[in-house]
């Protein structure tokens, strides 16, 4: 063939391998996200029950496509807890997902363990070997590790209204070489408590943090976001429920951009 032949056929045919999809995420409620990338799947704060009054549930629809695996939540690979409080996690549905999804593991604080174990799971379930749990202080070094084509690091930030005794931790994730995100829990927007994390933030680049609302729009968490965790974009969770519907008046209003609606989607920045 010609080089112009080969071209043509190169051209035509269909594009393959996951480096060249986009990740996307998609928002569940409060401060649950899945994001995918190719065959990889990993969810943030997917199962819980509290509202307390104000934030969205997870709908019935998407709790029951993700409880039976059905897509676009086929084939979760790993599920991220950010910190115990009830509009996060809740152990009877993160109890209920890990024995109908038995391929998936979970990561989360050391908090979460005890909550399982609380509830009536045996330290010697099989479930538990896919729960792996870490206990870090806010000053401690990051901890890495993956999981199959995961790679994880989390560091720990102190969650927002001084509450030190909650284990929050930011879970930073790369899936597939070039698509990685940052989730912050119910962080503090305090300076301190992300820029001894400096050189952890540097280490990588981040194409996505999903920080609480209450860092969009604020002077210290803009800064957090641009100049130590250095994003290339931010989408802000934890949105109260009474924004559902009026995520453009909302996101005007923080002036940068929000989940609002539990189904809306949002591609990950190259
Ligand atoms: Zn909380
Ligand atoms: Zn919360």
């Amino acid at each position: 063939m010609s080089i112009r032949a080969v071209a043509i056929a190169l051209s035509l045919l269909p594009s393959v391998g996951a480096a060249h999809d986009h990740a996307t995420a998609h928002y569940l409620g409060n401060e649950g996200v899945m994001v995918e990338h190719g065959d990889t799947k990993i969810l943030f704060d997917a199962f819980y029950s509290d509202s307390f009054g104000q934030y969205a549930l997870v709908p019935e629809n998407i709790n029951q496509a993700m409880m039976t695996g059905a897509a676009p939540f086929d084939g979760v690979d790993a599920v991220f807890i950010s910190h115990v409080h009830g509009d996060h996690f809740s152990p009877e549905p993160a109890i209920a997902y890990m024995r109908a999804q038995a391929d998936v593991v979970m990561f989360a604080p050391e908090q979460v363990r005890k909550k399982l174990l609380e509830a009536g799971v045996d330290t010697d379930d099989p479930m538990m070997t896919r729960v792996r749990t870490i206990a870090l202080e806010p000053d401690d070094n990051g901890e890495a590790m993956s999981f199959g084509a995961i790679e994880i690091d989390v560091v720990s930030v102190p969650h927002a209204g001084n509450r030190p005794h909650i284990q929050n931790y930011a879970w930073r994730v790369t899936l597939g070489d070039d698509a990685t995100i940052i989730h912050l829990g119910d962080a503090d927007p305090a300076v301190s408590n992300f820029s001894r994390h400096q050189a952890h933030f540097n280490s990588k680049t981040t194409n996505t943090a999903f920080p609480p609302y209450w860092f969009v729009g604020d002077t210290n968490g803009e800064l957090i976001l641009s100049d130590i965790i250095k994003a290339k974009q931010t989408i802000g969770i934890h949105v109260p429920k009474r924004a559902t519907g009026k995520g453009d008046q909302w996101r005007a209003r923080a002036g940068g951009d929000l989940f609002t609606d539990p189904g809306e989607t949002r591609a990950i920045a190259d």
